[in-house]
Parts: C-alpha cells; sequence; structure tokens
C-alpha cells in the first residue's frame, strides 16, 4: 500500500555514530523519494541519556571535574559526528551544536553551584541529548539532498504537564503538533523532531520517561493522522521474549496495542510502555522494523490480535529490581474502608502497582512495586494504617509474564507456566491473572529470573512458528 504520511522514529543504536545516522537517514530518504511526507524523530546517541544523568548526579555531589569532562566527551562525540557527516564548522547547524553544549555546560554549573538536583533541572540537563542529536539528522538528511529543519519536542508541538521525568502530553498538543510540523511539510521539509521532550505551557523541559522517543513519534503520528508510524530498531521487532536473555526468541509478526501494552508495562524493553496509546486512540498501526534489515516486515501493531491456533502465548517479559509489599492485620484488612485507604495512599504518591493480591481471610494484602518506589510506598502506607497493622517488604524480586490475547478461555495456560517453573525448581512468590485474560504474571526470586525466562519460552515453544497443522 502506498503511504503518504509515516513518522519514523530512530533509536539510540541507530543514531550512536556518524555511520549510523547516515544509515538511518538513508532509510528516511528512501521513502521521502518516493513521494512519502516523513516526520523523523530522533534518540540521543546510544549510552548519552545514562551519560547525561551520571553527570549530573556528579555536579550534584560537587564533582564538577568529572562532570566536566563527560562533557568534554560528549562534545567530542557530537563534533566528531557532524564532521563526519560533512558539516563544515562554520555551518549554522554545527554553531548550534556548540550553542546547546555551553547551555549544557552552564546548567551543570548550576547544578553544582546549588548543590540541588531538581526533576525539574535533571529534565533540562537530560534532554540534551535529543537535542543533540536532531541537528545530525539533519545534517545527514541534507546530506542525501532532503531538505529537512531540527526541532526540539517543544518546539514542534509536544506541550506536557509539568510531571518531570515523567510528563504526559497535554491534550492541546495535537492541535500545535499538527500546525506546525504541517506547515514543514507542506513547503516540502523533512522536521527533524527531538524525542523524548516536551515543554510545559511555561517553557519548561520535561521528559515523557525513559524510552520516550516511541512515545513522542506516536504523539506526532497521532497528531498528523499519520498512515503509520515505525519504529527503526537494533532488533527484528518485537520478539518472543529479550534476545539477550533468550537466544531463540522470534519476532512476532502481528501483536495488538493491548498485547505491547502488556509487554512494555512487564518490563519489555522495545517499547515505551504507552507509546501505542496515542495510537489506539485513533486506529493508527506502529511498525517496529530493523534497520540493519530494512525489508524484513518486523512486528506489525494494530487494533486486532492474531492468535495462532495452539499457541496461546505470544511473549515472554520479566521486570527486575522489584519489591512485594505485605500489609498484614488480622481481621482490619475485611473492613473496605481500610482496604480503600490503603490504595488511596498510594495513587496519592502515584505509584504503580505491578501486582496485587488479598487473600481470602482477609489478613493480608500483597502488592508488588518497582524496587525505587519501595520506600515511598512503605511510608504512604505506614502513614494510612493504624497500629492493627502491618507493613514489611521483601527485595530482590523480579516479575515475569506471560502475554497473549489467545490465552482468553484457553484452559491450561497457567498450568504449563507453574509447571515450567516448578521444573526448574523456582518458587512462585505471588501469582496475578489481569482480568482482561491477556497475562498472567508471578513474583520470583530475581537472581532466577533468566533461567525462569527461558524455562518458560521453552515450555511454550515461542521460538517455533505454529504451522497450519497445529
Ligand atoms: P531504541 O533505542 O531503538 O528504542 P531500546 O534499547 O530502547 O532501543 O530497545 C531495544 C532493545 O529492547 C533490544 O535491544 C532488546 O534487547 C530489548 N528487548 C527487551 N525485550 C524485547 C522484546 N520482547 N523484543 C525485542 N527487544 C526486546
Ligand atoms: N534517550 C532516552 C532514553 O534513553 C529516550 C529514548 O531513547 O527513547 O531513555
Ligand atoms: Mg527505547
Amino acid at each position: 500500500m502506498a503511504h503518504s504520511l509515516l513518522v519514523m522514529k530512530f533509536g539510540g543504536t541507530n543514531m550512536q555514530d556518524a555511520g549510523a545516522v547516515r544509515h538511518s537517514a538513508s532509510l528516511a530518504a528512501r521513502s521521502i523519494r518516493e513521494g512519502v511526507r516523513v516526520v523523523v524523530v530522533v534518540s540521543a546517541m546510544a549510552g548519552v541519556t545514562n551519560q547525561l544523568l551520571r553527570l549530573a548526579d556528579a555536579a550534584e555531589k560537587g564533582d564538577i571535574a568529572a562532570a566536566n569532562d563527560e562533557i568534554a566527551a560528549l562534545r567530542t562525540r557530537h563534533f566528531a559526528a557532524a564532521q563526519d557527516l560533512g558539516a563544515a564548522p562554520d555551518r549554522e547547524t554545527v554553531r548550534e551544536i556548540r550553542e546547546l553544549h555551553e547551555t549544557l555546560r552552564q546548567a551543570v554549573y548550576g547544578v553544582y553551584l546549588l548543590r540541588e538536583l531538581t526533576a525539574r533541572s535533571r529534565d533540562l540537563i537530560v534532554a540534551f541529548g535529543e537535542r543533540l542529536s536532531a541537528p545530525l539528522m539533519q545534517v545527514a538528511l541534507e546530506g542525501q539532498g532532503v531538505r529537512a529543519h531540527h526541532l526540539s519536542g517543544g518546539q514542534a508541538g509536544i506541550v506536557t504537564d509539568s510531571h518531570f521525568g515523567n510528563a504526559r502530553p497535554l491534550p492541546g498538543s495535537y492541535e500545535r503538533i499538527h500546525d506546525r510540523l504541517g506547515g514543514l511539510l507542506g513547503a516540502g521539509v523533512t522536521p527533524v523532531v527531538a524525542g523524548f521532550m516536551g515543554e510545559t505551557e511555561s517553557g519548561a523541559i520535561t521528559t515523557l520517561g525513559r524510552g520516550g522517543t516511541d512515545f513522542s513519534a506516536t504523539i506526532i503520528g497521532k497528531a498528523l493522522g499519520a498512515d503509520e508510524v515505525w519504529a527503526w530498531k537494533d532488533v527484528d521487532g518485537v520478539m518472543s521474549a529479550d534476545p539477550r536473555v533468550v537466544r531463540e526468541a522470534r519476532n512476532i509478526e502481528v501483536l495488538s496495542y493491548g498485547e505491547v501494552m502488556e509487554l512494555a508495562y512487564f518490563g519489555a524493553k522495545v517499547l515505551h510502555p504507552l507509546a501505542v496509546t496515542p495510537l489506539r486512540e485513533s486506529g493508527i498501526p506502529l511498525r517496529v522494523k530493523s534497520a540493519a534489515d530494512p525489508g524484513f516486515p518486523g512486528t506489525l501493531v494494530q487494533e486486532e490480535s492474531h492468535n495462532e491456533p495452539g499457541h496461546p502465548v505470544k511473549a515472554v517479559t520479566a521486570i527486575r529490581g522489584v519489591s512485594l509489599i505485605n500489609v498484614s492485620g488480622a481481621g482490619a484488612l475485611g473492613v473496605p474502608e481500610v482496604v480503600a485507604s490503603l490504595f488511596s495512599a498510594i495513587a496519592r504518591e502515584n505509584i504503580t502497582l505491578l501486582m496485587v493480591s488479598q487473600s481470602s481471610s482477609m489478613s493480608n494484602v500483597s502488592l508488588a512495586v518497582q524496587g525505587v518506589d519501595a520506600r515511598r510506598t512503605l511510608a504512604a502506607l505506614r502513614g494510612s494504617v493504624t497500629g492493627e497493622l502491618q507493613v514489611e517488604d521483601k527485595g530482590g524480586v523480579a516479575v515475569l509474564a506471560i502475554v497473549g490475547a489467545g490465552m482468553r478461555g484457553q484452559k491450561g495456560v497457567a498450568a504449563r507456566l507453574f509447571g515450567a517453573l516448578a521444573q526448574h525448581d523456582i518458587n512462585i512468590l505471588m501469582i496475578s491473572q489481569g482480568s482482561s485474560e491477556l497475562n498472567i504474571s508471578v513474583a520470583i526470586e530475581e537472581p532466577q529470573v533468566e533461567s525462569a525466562t527461558r524455562a518458560v519460552h521453552a515450555a511454550f515453544a515461542l521460538g517455533e512458528r505454529a504451522t497450519a497443522a497445529d
């Protein structure tokens, strides 16, 4: 099918050096030459986001020398790439890269002087990764004869709330993006948008959470009514497990929005957990494609799932660094108001619950939360419960989930999961199945997570394609 408008997202690996940027630009240029209007959305060069986070921490602790060393290394990396892509030192784009580095240096110096790194200043600093890679992509596209113009997330029209570090787009973004990027596209210019970042109404820079460039791309896709959003990656597509953990993992041809959300929510780093939400609202498909093998179809994410007979489960995934929190107290938990007060305390703190279970004797409630949220969860619970209840936590846990719409109404799936874990001597600490029946998740000891993932992958034959006879 011929497309008229595509949003193409390039991840960190696809931007890691001049060669990768050039190759990514060629993938966009190919479609542009075929007459497709393309919006390009880019991540920071691989490793840069972590480096920025590290140097911000160093500045806060007073180690400005270490922070400056890292900034210098970043500067060298960006200039080398620009030069390698053919940008002359006096070129406007190179001047912009220089100015961005100067502003970064000043922001980091401010953190050092104040010895204070707020969520707001961290966002300002960490968004430089994407702001610096967008001009590189512009240079690469221009080198291939494409007229291009780079923009920050805010300039592209992404307005967010002020939840720094994990901001959400405001509804007004869509019209703004439509106007701003539509104007460029109409003039035959390819917009290159810095992913991961947006801006509050008052102009403060925000970020959309780790992996947020996927989300930027789908927000833009919805705003422009794109035919499809293509996320180019260093993997074939969304796979049956993290290929770094399971060598036999295979690409999944079709997934529903719901299935992808479950996978991302339960730790499959391949997409931001909210990435498909704007697409789901507008029915726009997402394709996850391999930059190394552009002819390979990758994974198509759309409204309907494709269920292969005999393969109820499509993928296995896991989140590490989880804590289990147990609230116990004879009788008290049988009072609905007590349980309600526990959940509202957690909601007020904006803590994501990965799993919840309540014993039928109503003597305890168990919760699984990300380890980084454990302390806040404990404090919130202790502040909201009366003397009779005890709150304890256990760290070092992982949550493993199997995902697939084919599980709905299928008997024996949970039995197969538990059997596979038992056979490998893996103890289950907690179990939950969503009522959507899209997933079953179990909490296990973290050191066993890799062997558990492999055992479950094998037990459901996820590495094998279903045959017609199945
Ligand atoms: P990008 O910068 O392109 O967004 P990421 O590193 O964020 O790339 O995501 C891709 C990585 O996600 C892969 O290299 C892979 O190791 C990891 N990953 C985890 N689970 C999956 C999965 N189910 N399918 C594909 N990749 C996965
Ligand atoms: N660079 C950001 C991160 O590492 C955003 C992204 O890559 O999508 O989280
Ligand atoms: Mg990512």
